[in-house]
């Protein structure tokens, strides 16, 4: 391999590949006018654990798990075998009318992982997508007609989302997420949800605390339900953090509180954990954090009706979503009609590549107490990422598990971001970038989100490099 790497076609080949690649490849997300100018390409020829290896052998720390998909490290070599396997046996069948068995399996195996409420029937069945969006699609046309089935309530038609809330691309995941980049210039095609303030602890007011701004929260959306009587068919959010908003955290009590409004309303509850599921935030899952009610005496963890999962569902190898519901919503499609029946699809529904890359990372799960690696990993976070709380610029520092975030502001205050045309997120890319570090932030929020296998010295490296990232950028 070694060698390879320093044959000198291939360096060759790296010194062109840029331009290769400008010469016939949109990327996404990116003004393609920026990667002529300042912002480089980083061409990758493979990973190895959490590094990307350039095709010169230059490595940088993937310091954001490629888009948050990543578990257990680039070409693990687990899943890859489990897949290479599986592309021998079978890579593809159609899913309506056959069935396979990673598909069966997976579904058996998500189930009985899944968020679980004593006083309630649990999740029971598995339908799967082919991406994040892909999957809550489903969950919403799922939820939505649901109703039209049931047709007793013809002015349920209505989502609630969350204000900086974010779940995907396609133009129904767009309509319920909040963020004004993403979705300012689609907005006449894009379906009108309702927006409740975002439970973000970052916007509490002055002394007051994350669960006292959840609870406030918590009451703005339970004004909005009374506003739309009989109106609303699901709320759909983001359990404890809202990656994609710039790693906004809350208070897990926010999730009971939902819970407890949308049973109240008659409306469902659509958990997306396609970024925060699968040990990213402590538990296997988010909405596992959710207090006991005091007052009612239950139990922690609230589970949703419909549970959206993706990205590291596959451990980061294949694109793959689940869309996780209860019997009850299930059984509502049952009919001699076919018009009630559920009639989405995608050609690669159920992928068995995709499962089998799923089930390899389920198996990691049991057999590596990842949850228990996870935790003192997320305690050595804490402990690096402390001292740049008190910089100058600074103006949070966050963590939940797996996931820490750290707000640049201009004068390390929440009132007084810096202004977007400076470009300090850029800044703080292009300098870690250049120490070997891919940080990509979210504006001016850089954050730490790696593969789960990264270790002491990968951890200092991360620490060191952000630390001078958010010294040059501010500066
Ligand atoms: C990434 C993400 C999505 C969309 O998933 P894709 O696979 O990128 O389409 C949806 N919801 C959340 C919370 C996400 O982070």
């Amino acid at each position: 391999m070694t060698e390879k790497l320093h044959d000198p076609d291939i360096l060759a080949d790296a010194a062109d590949w840029r331009a290769r690649d400008l010469a016939v490849l949109w990327h996404p997300c990116t003004q393609m006018r920026e990667h002529q100018g300042a912002l480089p390409l980083l061409p990758v020829a493979r990973g190895e654990g959490a590094w990307l290896v350039g095709p010169d052998g230059r490595r940088t720390l993937d310091a954001v798990s490629s888009w948050w998909t990543n578990l257990f490290g680039h070409a693990e070599p687990r899943i890859a075998g489990a897949i290479a396997r599986q592309a021998h046996t079978l890579e593809q069948v159609i899913l309506a009318g056959c069935s396979h068995l990673p598909a069966v399996e997976l579904a058996e195996r998500l189930l009985a992982l899944a968020p679980r409420q004593r006083d309630r029937d649990p999740l029971a069945k598995v339908f799967y997508a082919d991406n994040g969006s892909a999957g809550v699609e489903v969950a919403l046309k799922m939820a939505f007609q649901w109703f039209r089935n049931r047709g007793d309530e013809p002015r349920r038609t209505k989502f609630v989302a969350l204000e900086n809330g974010y779940h995907g691309e396609t133009i129904g995941a767009l309509s319920v997420g909040d963020i004004p980049l993403y979705r300012r210039v689609y907005a006449p095609l894009l379906m009108e949800a309702l927006f409740a303030p975002s439970p973000d602890a970052y916007l509490a007011r002055e002394g007051q605390d994350a669960a006292g701004h959840a609870e406030d929260a918590a009451d703005a959306l339970a004004r909005l339900f009374d506003e739309h009587p009989g109106e609303i068919c699901a709320l759909v959010l983001e359990p404890l953090v809202q990656c994609a908003g710039g790693m906004r955290m809350y208070d897990p009590v926010y999730l009971r509180r939902a819970r407890e409004l949308c049973d109240v309303h008659g409306a469902f509850l659509i958990a997306d954990e396609i970024a925060v599921g699968f040990g990213r935030t402590g538990t296997l899952f988010a909405c596992e954090q959710a207090p006991a009610d005091a007052r009612l005496g239950g139990s922690a963890g609230v589970q949703p009706d419909l549970l959206c999962l993706s990205k590291g569902l596959t451990g980061g190898f294949l694109p793959l979503a689940a869309v996780l519901s209860t019997q009850a919503i299930y059984d509502g499609f049952l009919d001699d009609s076919r018009e009630r029946a559920f009639l989405h699809s995608h050609s690669y529904t159920g992928n068995p590549l995709a499962c089998a890359a799923a089930l390899a990372t389920l198996g990691i799960f049991d057999s590596d107490d990842v949850l228990a690696r996870n935790r003192a990993t997320a305690a050595r976070m804490a402990e690096l990422s402390a001292p740049l709380a008190a910089h100058p610029h600074v103006a949070d520092v966050r963590q939940r598990g797996m996931i820490v975030a750290f707000e640049m502001a201009q004068n390390g205050d929440r009132r007084t971001p810096f202004a977007a045309a400076r470009r300090t997120g850029l800044r703080a890319y292009l300098h870690a970038l250049e120490r070997g570090v891919l940080l990509r932030p979210l504006g001016d929020v850089l954050y730490w989100m790696p593969p789960y296998c990264v270790g002491e010295d990968e951890l200092a490296l991360l620490a060191d490099v952000t630390a001078t990232a958010i010294g040059a950028a501010t500066a």
